[in-house]
């Protein structure tokens, strides 16, 4: 999101963010920071910490204590037991496109950047694997394999920038995922640190690894687990063509029902994404893509295989389209046409940012069936909090973006935004589905995470979390909301008429 400035947001609350550091302890900390590593590695002025106060989500702003750049395993153990021992919280970062505020560091904490981790460090054509440092850039994965015929198949439309360390922490998804599976389904092995100094393999380079599935529990525990250090990704074959479909529809709904025929009628599109008239407005203007402007919403459908599978697809599906309602159908014819289409899909968000002094990107996930539905829902919300919004989204999981549109400078449109954004998430538990998809809850979906979830699954999660770092310093305060947060909401759940803990004060 573009930043508000004015409306920024402090640190949050927990007993270890509020602990602040005697002078002798900061004195301590920033000492023993120097030994472990060498000067330009450790920041500490206020000119060079600004740059780390806040990531994508940059409504949320909090300068860091110190930002540590390490650059070998042995110093992030270092830098994890020094911050341990001392009680000073630490925050993972990988590349700051989080959209969540999942890398917001603390005021009272060291940001540890994993920057300077941007080594491949080997890729094996034969079992389709590579093994990579965590501040290595999703697209550069895809490029390293690229003179062996294969690629890295997650592609998040931040992929020039984000990193695999931060991709594994918020198990990101994109455009590809829905034939080839998530962060989740790609990853074989995670080595990984504890907030105690203890190094952690995750899964092996196996398909499966004995035991309980921890890289399942690790990968989307948004930096609250384990500092990631070195990652084992699937590689997969790149396809001999891909072809995409652009449909045109004269009404939102019937876009969104189009989805679920063609999920229906059997087929795994390599990408089912939709766009409503606003979005491709919005976009068309900043990539010329090509889009029809006259069209309430346009799919885009890509189809991947050989020759013959991509014919015999693009054909079934466009049968399908149009039986659900297509007003216009376009296939590309090249590939250049191919990735011109799918410009305008990964501009989206820049796209936003020229018609917006800023926009509040949402992210929450539905069953595929009520698209039309939530799109209408939202278009009512439009009128009654008096914003815009665009629609930008991953249709085929049902992972929406609604990205209103507010102007930061006025505090009143900022709040009205967050309300806007967590109506639409709290319907999306409505219909079934949940308050994030792929970015994360970070400090920006605490509040819809009290609506999601009933008081014994939070504490659940806190107990995962202390079983990883019993001390309650990486990453916290994020993800998951404490019970007094819940309460200050408003929104616990009501059990028999009866509500739990009527001790604490609501407001
Ligand atoms: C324009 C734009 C488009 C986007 N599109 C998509 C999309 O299509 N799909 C999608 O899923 N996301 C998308 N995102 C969100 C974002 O890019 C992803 O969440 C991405 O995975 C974040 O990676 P990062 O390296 O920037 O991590 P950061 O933002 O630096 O950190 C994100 C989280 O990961 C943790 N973390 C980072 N590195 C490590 C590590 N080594 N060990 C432990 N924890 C770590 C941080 O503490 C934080 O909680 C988009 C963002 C932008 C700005």
């Amino acid at each position: 999101m573009n930043a508000p400035q004015d409306a920024a947001i402090p640190a949050a609350s927990s007993a270890a963010l509020a602990a602040a550091l005697s002078p002798e302890q900061t004195a301590e900390l920033l000492r023993e920071l120097a030994r472990i590593l060498p000067e330009p590695a450790l920041l500490t002025r206020p000119e060079d910490t600004v740059p780390y106060e806040c990531d994508g989500l940059a409504a949320y702003r909090q300068v860091p204590l110190a930002v540590v750049l390490p650059d070998t395993e042995e110093q992030v153990i270092a830098i994890l037991r020094l911050c341990h021992r001392l009680r000073v919280p630490v925050v993972p970062r990988g590349a700051g496109t989080s959209l969540s505020g999942g890398a917001m560091p603390i005021a009272s904490g060291v940001v540890l950047s994993l920057a300077k981790f941007k080594r491949i460090v080997s890729i094996d054509p034969l079992s389709r694997t590579a093994i990579v440092q965590p501040g290595v850039r999703n697209l550069a994965i895809s490029e390293a394999a690229a003179p062996y015929g294969l690629y890295y198949a997650p592609d998040p439309s931040s992929q020039i920038a984000c990193t695999i360390g931060g991709n594994v922490a918020e198990n990101s998804g994109g455009v590809h995922c829905l034939k080839y599976g998530l962060t989740v389904h790609n990853v074989l092995r995670v080595r990984a640190i504890t907030m105690e100094g203890e190094v952690v393999e995750f899964g092996s380079a196996a398909p499966d690894a004995p035991g309980l599935d921890l890289l399942a529990v690790l990968i989307g525990s948004e930096g609250m687990l384990a500092v990631t250090t070195e990652v084992t990704v699937k590689l997969v074959p790149r396809p001999q063509l891909a072809q995409v479909i652009m449909a045109s529809f004269d009404d939102v709904e019937k876009g969104g029902n189009a989805v679920a025929d063609v999920i229906a009628a059997g087929i795994i599109p390599a990408g089912l994404e939709m766009m409503d008239k606003p979005a491709t407005a919005a976009v068309e203007e900043f990539v010329h893509a090509g889009y029809d402007l006259d069209a309430a919403a346009i799919l885009l459908c890509e189809s991947d295989g050989t020759p013959e599978e991509v014919a015999e697809e693009i054909e079934r599906m466009s049968e399908v389209l149009r039986a659900s309602g297509a007003t216009r159908i376009a296939v590309s014819q090249s590939e250049p046409e191919r990735l011109r289409f799918w410009s305008g899909r990964k501009n989206a968000f820049p796209a936003a940012g020229r018609i917006s002094p800023d926009y509040y990107c949402m992210d929450g996930t539905i069953p595929r069936k009520h698209i039309g539905t939530l799109l209408k829902r939202i278009e009512q919300m439009e009128h009654k909090y008096g914003l815009r919004c665009i629609n930008v989204f991953h249709a085929g999981d049902g992972n929406m973006h609604p990205l209103i549109l507010f102007d930061g400078a006025d505090h009143d449109e900022w709040q009205r935004a967050e309300l806007f954004g967590a109506d639409i998430l709290e319907t999306c538990v409505e219909l079934g589905g949940t308050v994030t998809g792929e970015h994360g809850v970070g400090v920006e979906k605490l509040n819809s995470m009290c609506v999601q979830f009933a008081p014994e699954e939070r504490e659940a999660f806190l107990r995962v979390k202390a079983a990883f770092d019993p001390a309650r310093l990486l990453n916290p305060d994020k993800a998951i909301p404490t019970l007094a947060r819940c309460a200050e909401y408003g929104k616990m759940h009501v059990r028999r008429g009866l509500l739990p803990h009527p001790d604490l004060p609501r407001f």
